[in-house]
């Protein structure tokens, strides 16, 4: 496909996408009804989708049943922590291979012309990002992602926490998975917010940013408080009245779902005129600029209502650097002062 059909590259290589990024649209006044119908489709397919199957699938065949739950054990925290750490595998996997491996598509749609498989640097275990992010991910955070899922199934096999029936109320159950993404957002924002805060992000989360260019691996590799506080999103389904599926779905949205800001490709190309959309760029100008873009694509538009979002164009720049401006004559007044 052509990229430049999409938006520009510059000298140095590097792509960006020549429209804005946009807040869902039930958010504009007027609501536009026309406009929320035609956004409804790319908000369920095929990112969403795909996490509903796969939660599906862990509870008809990887889930253990529940009277065996009732009690931890380590037989069924391993079991699930391998079919994680297979799934894991096999999905980023697939990412990491066709697009960074083999890199089928080269630099088309991609933001940043470099590959950090090209790249060694100090700050990663073994001078090697991939390295790092791929030991990080499957010896800390898919395990803590393991965690919070035996405690939430462990919860609900003893009956400690409501479990609503599919039978008994099928459109409440229904109407909380087309919300699981919202939550998701809104817990993601306000545990991304604070560790951003000076200490808490030199100890817990500078780790995560390392990778200034993030690979699929990059996705979960983060110091084990966030690995836990970041899929602990799950134990939502245990203070709003709930069903283990849709804790399920909402801890793959999470544990899943963090592949697609860290693609590095506002496209992935499928055919030679068909292309799925990443959703990656919001996270990708986090990941470049650091203080914009905490939450996610603007499903709950937080960064637009504490004025931190970046929508990736001119004005965005414009916007960020005032911002960054305030910032460095309020820290200098500071130093001044004392
Ligand atoms: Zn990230
Ligand atoms: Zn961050």
């Amino acid at each position: 496909m052509d990229d430049l059909k999409y938006g520009v590259r510059d000298k140095r290589g590097d792509w960006k996408p020549s429209g804005r990024l946009e807040i869902a649209p039930f958010w504009s006044w007027p609501p536009k009804l026309p406009k929320v119908l035609g956004w409804l489709p790319g908000y369920i397919w095929p990112w969403n989708a795909f996490h509903m199957a796969t939660a599906l699938l862990y509870w008809f065949y990887v889930v253990p049943n529940v009277e065996t739950m009732k009690s931890i054990s380590w037989g069924w925290a391993l079991w699930l922590y391998a079919v994680n750490a297979a799934a894991i595998f096999v999905f980023y996997g697939i990412f990491e291979l066709r697009y960074y491996v083999q890199r089928a598509q080269a630099t088309r749609f991609k933001y940043n012309h470099k590959f950090p498989g090209d790249t060694p640097s100090d700050v990663f275990w073994f001078q090697s990002q991939n390295l790092d992010n791929f030991l990080r991910s499957f010896f800390i955070t898919i395990p803590l992602w393991t965690v919070v899922e035996v405690i939430f199934l462990w919860c609900f096999a003893n009956g400690y926490v409501p479990w609503v029936g599919w039978q008994d109320h099928p459109i409440y159950l229904a109407a909380l998975v087309l919300i699981a993404p919202a939550i998701h957002e809104v817990h993601f924002f306000f545990i991304h917010r604070l560790i951003h805060w000076g200490p808490l992000y030199r100890w817990i989360h500078s780790v995560h940013h390392n990778s200034i260019n993030p690979s699929p691996w990059s996705s979960l590799s983060m110091h084990p408080v966030e690995g836990f506080l970041y899929h602990a999103v799950a134990f939502w389904h245990l203070v709003i009245p709930s069903n283990p599926i849709v804790a399920l779905f909402q801890l793959h949205v999470a544990g899943f779902g963090a592949v697609n800001g860290h693609l590095g490709f506002e496209k992935l190309e499928l055919t030679e005129d068909t292309a799925v959309s990443s959703e990656a760029y919001a996270h990708y100008l986090h990941h470049k600029y650091f203080e914009v873009n905490y939450g996610g694509e603007g499903l709950i538009p937080l960064d637009k209502w504490f004025g931190t979002w970046h929508d990736g164009t001119k004005e965005g720049d414009a916007l960020m650097d005032a911002r960054f401006q305030k910032k460095r004559e309020r820290v200098n007044a500071r130093a001044a002062s004392h």
